[in-house]
């Protein structure tokens, strides 16, 4: 009986889970234990190497080329430790490189400064099709560049435009501008008025903007913006502006294009290094004057003329904000193809370069991005007839060199950083330590010559001079002990001078302790997202949900491009079929699809060169916004494709997967899951805007009631915990904001 019983309990008993499991699910499981144990692979061989060394934070400017002169000059003000030759074990903290990421393989570890697929992506044909699609799906908000056609694929809808355009007579006559895919310096770039006068001779791709003909102009002179955005990184997203940089002038007086002049390339583009090959150059050294200028002289100049420059300003955020966005499922896409999960390498980071138009209205345009933006600090310069010389520029010094060493600080780790720190403490201390008892035991101390730089600046009574200069010469910082121990020991006797001495202690203790974060706190690059732009941007997140699905589907690592199993499969898995997808409709979607966006693509190939074969990300996009066109109907095209991709999740079971942890969290809110990654949180500004010293956590919740978001207490305290090192410029002035917390809270 009891036997019985026991075996009637175990056929009660649920199957052990992994038992249950589909296929796909124990593929899921499977997956996730190896990329655990990659990972932890990749830390032990790191912490193993008996190379490493622990603490100095190491960056391989090996490959650095142009930009090693500002690269050198921000690692010796912060201290870190430069390898002009490499490492033998290529173990570096950061690895500064000015080639491609795919010219590396052989990085395995730390930072490196370009993103896989990057060049790609920010080729104009690829750059445009993103921001086309996102203009498919939000019309009004993707406004901010020209229309674009893809040639040679589209030159038929491109004549047929033009011809539509003369026979309506659009006055002016309409110009179109025509650049290769990817071209950079103005090379090869030609305005034209008839479809004729574009030669495919080269057999290269190119693509044919509208040409904006009503630029601002400032002393009749055209001009484009150089924005420089660092991109921290990808998972999560991360990225900030830089808040300098140069407006590029063109060097003949600017005319609205007509026959005669179309061929003036000086009067027409803007590009540097094309017009500095112009005699009427001009390479004046002030901030609001020459072919070269600072964005903000700029942005004075145009508030002086009466116009909101900080609405420009804003603008031009936005659209930094969109246009990453716009990118991130294509960097994602080619991430995992080059670092597919599992295999150990590097995590990236990257400086775009954001080239930017603005129109009479004052509204601007993005014209491109620049993958690897020029970093030199020299210029050429004619010194006589004919003979050049390359000298510093001073305004690509006052841009760029800050822009570097704020990038580094963002970037080395930040475990090291705090154990920098601690042992520049340290060794100040024992210095400190070493000169009282030195002071003590010295009868008389000799007059000293005053060699403080704190002093003679304390005594200058220049406060912020002072400040600089401090926590500039960080190297000096040992010197301004001594000397700032021995001055004060001067006028009073060993007791006070020991207090004095002490006093000065805490407080220099105080300024290393502060330097990094007073340097973070200064720094020129301020964060757009998550910090400000979080909520404004995740409504056009849905694409990384769709890349999300691309690449569950991929089948092979490290691939570009999904086969017909992998589109058949994804049908099957996500239950298309049961919405009147076919297998046969779903293969001559793929067969189409994959003919279209070969024509459309030729000269993509895979990352090993090989022209891979299969349906690319774009292509699988079109894919899922036709099937949510025919079988996911909704008002907009938007709603059409959410259903569309929350159907697929519900059926792939994303719920619990590490996919799922990485999709953005108004997907969970809508599947009425918690978001758990608190961190993530970032405060709207408007709450940032009220808060003062005096601030609870619960005003801040009660800020938040009624919201969409309503974030948890712990999103909150992790979200103040990170904002310490925050920038935050409200309109007067720069001020860092902190909030105590009320007593019940603790
Ligand atoms: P490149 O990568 O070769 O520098 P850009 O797209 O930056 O190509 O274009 C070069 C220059 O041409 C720009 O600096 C700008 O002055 C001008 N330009 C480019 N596109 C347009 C456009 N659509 N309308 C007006 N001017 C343009």
């Amino acid at each position: 009986m009891a036997a019985s019983k026991s075996l009637l309990d175990s056929l009660k008993k649920p199957e052990p889970t992994n038992f249950r499991m589909t296929d796909f699910r124990r593929e899921l499981h499977l997956r996730h234990k190896r990329e655990e144990h990659a990972k932890k692979e990749k830390l032990r061989a790191l912490q193993e190497s008996k190379y490493v060394s622990r603490y100095a934070i190491t960056i391989d400017t090996s490959r650095a080329r142009s930009n090693c002169d500002v690269l050198r000059m921000s690692i010796k003000e912060l201290g870190f430790k430069e390898y002009p030759f490499g490492r033998k074990d290529n173990c570096c903290d950061v690895h500064w490189h000015a080639c491609h990421f795919e010219e590396n393989p052989e990085v395995f570890g730390g930072k490196v400064n370009k993103f896989p697929g990057m060049s790609e992506i920010c080729s104009k044909m690829t750059l445009f099709r993103c921001l086309d699609i996102m203009r498919d799906l939000f019309p009004t908000d993707y406004d901010f560049y020209p229309r674009t056609w893809y040639l040679p694929a589209q030159f038929h809808e491109f004549s047929c435009e033009i011809r539509k355009m003369h026979e309506r007579r659009v006055k002016p006559k309409p110009t179109f501008i025509i650049k290769p895919d990817t071209g950079a310096q103005g090379d090869g770039i030609y305005l034209l008025r008839e479809p004729n006068e574009y030669s495919s001779l080269s057999g290269k791709c190119h693509v044919a903007q509208e040409y904006m003909s009503n630029v601002y102009l400032i002393d009749k002179f055209k001009f484009d913006f150089r924005i420089y955005v660092l991109l921290k990184s990808l998972e999560p997203l991360e990225f900030y502006i830089c808040q300098e940089g140069l407006a590029r002038f063109s060097t003949l007086p600017y005319e609205n294009p007509t026959n005669k002049n179309i061929h003036e390339s000086f009067m027409h583009l803007t590009n540097y290094s094309l017009n500095k090959r112009s005699s009427t150059f001009n390479r004046s050294d002030r901030d609001d004057e020459g072919s070269k200028r600072t964005l903000t002289s700029v942005l004075r100049r145009i508030a002086m003329n009466g116009h909101d420059s900080n609405k420009v300003w804003k603008s031009i955020e936005r659209i930094v904000c969109k246009t990453i966005v716009a990118i991130v499922p294509e960097m994602k896409v080619e991430y995992q193809a080059a670092i597919p999960p599992g295999k150990t390498g590097p995590s990236c980071f990257q400086v775009l370069g954001f080239d930017i138009l603005l129109l009479q209205n004052l509204k601007p345009i993005l014209l491109e991005i620049n993958a690897s933006p020029s970093l030199s600090l020299d210029s050429e310069q004619e010194v006589s007839p004919g003979v050049f010389e390359y000298v510093l520029s001073p305004k690509d010094e006052e841009v760029k060199y800050p822009l570097i060493r704020d990038t580094l600080l963002h970037v080395v780790p930040i475990d090291k950083l705090k154990y920098f720190r601690k042992k520049k403490k340290q060794r100040l201390l024992k210095k400190l330590k070493a000169s009282t008892s030195q002071k003590s035991k010295r009868p008389d101390p000799p007059v000293k010559q005053r060699t403080s730089i704190v002093i003679i600046k304390a005594d200058e009574s220049d406060e912020e001079k002072r400040e600089v200069n401090v926590t500039q010469q960080m190297s000096e910082m040992h010197m301004d002990v001594d000397s700032h121990g021995d001055s004060t020991a001067r006028d009073v006797n060993s007791d006070d001078e020991r207090e004095s001495n002490i006093k000065s202690d805490t407080e220099l203790d105080e300024e290393v302790d502060n330097y990094f974060e007073t340097k973070l706190r200064e720094s020129c690059l301020k964060q757009l997202y998550p910090a400000i732009y979080d909520e404004e941007c995740e409504r056009y997140r849905i694409l990384e949900r769709v890349a999300g699905l691309f690449i569950f589907f991929l089948g092979i690592r490290g691939s570009l491009r999904i086969g017909p199993t992998g589109f058949r499969t994804f049908a099957r898995k996500c239950r298309l079929n049961r919405k009147g997808m076919t297998n046969a409709s779903v293969d001559i979607m793929y067969i189409d699809l994959q003919r279209r966006w070969d024509h459309m693509n030729p000269e993509r190939t895979s990352g090993s060169g090989i022209k891979s074969i299969g349906l690319c990300y774009q292509g699988f996009l079109d894919a899922c916004i036709e099937i949510a066109r025919r079988k996911f109907y909704a008002p907009t095209k938007i709603e059409m494709l959410e259903n569309l991709v929350d159907h697929c999740e519900l059926n792939l079971n994303l719920r619990d997967n590490d996919l799922a942890n990485n999709l953005p969290r108004l997907h969970f809110r809508r599947l009425g899951l918690q978001y758990r990654q608190g961190s993530m949180y970032a405060m709207p500004r408007r709450v940032i805007d009220q808060m003062t010293e005096e601030t609870t956590i619960e005003d801040l919740l009660k800020a938040h009631e009624k919201k969409l978001r309503q974030p948890s207490r712990e999103d909150i305290e992790a979200f103040l915990r990170k904002s310490r090192r925050m920038i935050y410029q409200p309109s007067s002035g720069s001020r860092v904001i902190s909030v105590t917390k009320s007593p019940d809270s603790e």
